[in-house]
């Protein structure tokens, strides 16, 4: 499995609930890396960048009002297959459909504010994590629990 990088997005719903802590708490014990974190607001351009695939779609407006309506944490996530990871951690898109034990299924219950974002595929994410970061901004580093993720050959 190879070493990846995954944008993840901390909703406005996430920050508003003052579930970001305990949401990336749980990133971090799955053993994934931050390489780079930021606060932000999100302007309507940068959610039609973000969200291109959807911006002609019904619901969109909805959405754009949402993921603008107030603070996001933006991350990238590394790890060994870090994106489907991620996707896993997360559950389906509706709240009420996800699992116990994923985050939208233990924090939520709607469709819209599902409380983070994952990239979809490794398309997703090289396309993404620059919509939000600039190069130097995505930090390279060891750190002393690396060698307790996993074995050499599950890299
Ligand atoms: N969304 C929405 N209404 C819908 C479908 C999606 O508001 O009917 C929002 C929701 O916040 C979702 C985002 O649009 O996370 C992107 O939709 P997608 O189908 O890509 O879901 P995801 O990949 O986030 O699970
Ligand atoms: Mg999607």
């Amino acid at each position: 499995m190879a070493l990846e990088r995954t944008f993840v997005l901390l909703k406005p719903d996430a920050v508003a609930r003052r579930l970001a802590g305990e949401i990336l708490g749980r990133f971090e014990a799955k053993s994934l890396k931050i390489v780079a974190l930021k606060m932000l607001q999100v302007t309507a351009e940068l959610s039609k960048q973000h969200y291109a695939e959807h911006v002609h779609k019904g619901f969109y407006p909805l959405l754009e009002e949402f993921i603008t309506s107030g603070p996001v944490v933006a991350i990238v996530l590394e790890g060994p297959g870090a994106i489907g990871v991620v996707r896993t951690m997360l559950g389906p898109t509706n709240g009420r459909d996800a699992a116990p034990g994923t985050i939208r299924g233990d924090f939520g219950l709607s469709r819209q504010m599902n409380l983070v974002h994952g990239s979809d595929s490794p398309e997703a994410a090289a396309r993404e994590i620059p919509i939000y970061f600039k190069p130097e901004e995505l930090l390279t580093y060891s750190a002393s629990l690396d060698p307790w993720t996993c074995a050499g050959d599950e890299k």
